[in-house]
């Protein structure tokens, strides 16, 4: 079964199917310092080359900031899965990333990397037009945070954990609490920023066209609803902090009442979920990942 990260309104066309048949050119990385020993499963960084010439910014950008290490780095310091998981970045011809529990593993598009860098290098209204390596910071962070709700999708099914609502919200929030836990050690909270950003963003795209029963019945909550999801757990985590969110008006005041309980509860709910498959061989058990340079 195929979990796939998105998403609603324009861009389903362009997300729909995508074959998993591995592509020449597939060169795996050497295991990172965090897997536990050559004979464990691991999660295994790899990339694979481009057909489409178009997408080499995209692979190089991954490649120099050594992405996709950090990412299965970050998994094999909190995990030892029950199975190899690749994590593979690669072209997929398709705006996507999801998980294979058949052949477990993740997959990073270069599309993804590439309309994200193009996202974030569109000028807003009454904002100067950013460079491109700050489009290219924000298209990083945004991809780690796609990468985390992947990797929420690997561990519901590797570990079968239960959940009750839409796994889809479930996985979005292990993804926001892993960029804002990370965040708050790192003092940088560009990752999460860079990730409502994106759902903020796609969804005023999305707000150009009507919205159909397809986007109302799908298994991912809309746009605009995971914007304000992940500004509410990112205000929930540090109310104090992150007040401006409210008093400039972009959460409105009755979500974000709830939104340090909403936090509070999703973070403890994952904490117990994934407590009993950490890791208790590494001093920092906890996962994390280092901000891209
Ligand atoms: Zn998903």
């Amino acid at each position: 079964m195929k979990r796939a990260l998105l998403v609603s309104g324009f861009l389903t066309a362009a997300l729909s199917g995508c074959g998993i048949t591995p592509l020449p050119g597939v060169v795996a990385v050497k295991a990172s310092p965090a897997s536990p020993s050559p004979s464990a499963a691991a999660f295994v960084p790899v990339y694979e080359t481009p057909e489409n010439k178009d997408l080499a910014a995209a692979e190089n950008l991954l490649r120099e900031n050594r992405l996709v290490q950090r990412w299965a780095e970050a998994a094999n310091q909190g995990f030892v899965p029950p199975r190899n998981v690749s994590v593979t970045a690669r072209q997929c011809d398709e705006i996507n990333a999801f998980y294979n529990s058949e052949d477990p593993s993740i997959t990073m598009c270069y599309e993804m990397a590439d309309y994200l860098r193009k996202l974030f290098a569109t000028p807003e209204k009454g904002v100067p037009k950013p460079d491109a390596k700050e489009a290219d910071e924000s298209a990083l962070g945004a991809m780690s945070g796609i990468y985390f709700h992947e990797l929420g999708h690997a561990l519901i099914d590797l570990y079968d954990l239960p959940a009750t609502g839409r796994e889809e919200d479930a996985v979005d929030q292990l993804s926001a609490l892993v960029l804002i836990t990370t965040a708050e050690k790192q003092k940088d909270y560009s990752q999460i920023i860079s990730t409502i950003e994106t759902w903020g963003r796609i969804s005023q795209e999305e707000a150009k066209l009507p919205l159909d029963q397809r986007d109302f019945a799908d298994d991912h909550s809309l746009s605009r609803q995971r914007y304000y999801n992940m500004m509410c757990y990112l205000y929930g985590s540090n109310h104090n902090a992150f007040l401006p969110l409210v008093s400039e008006g972009e959460l409105p005041v009755a979500r974000a009442a709830r939104c340090e309980e909403e936090y509070a509860k999703m973070s403890r709910a994952w904490t117990r979920l994934l407590e009993p498959h950490l890791r208790t061989d590494l001093p920092s058990p906890s996962p994390s990942t280092a901000r891209p340079s």
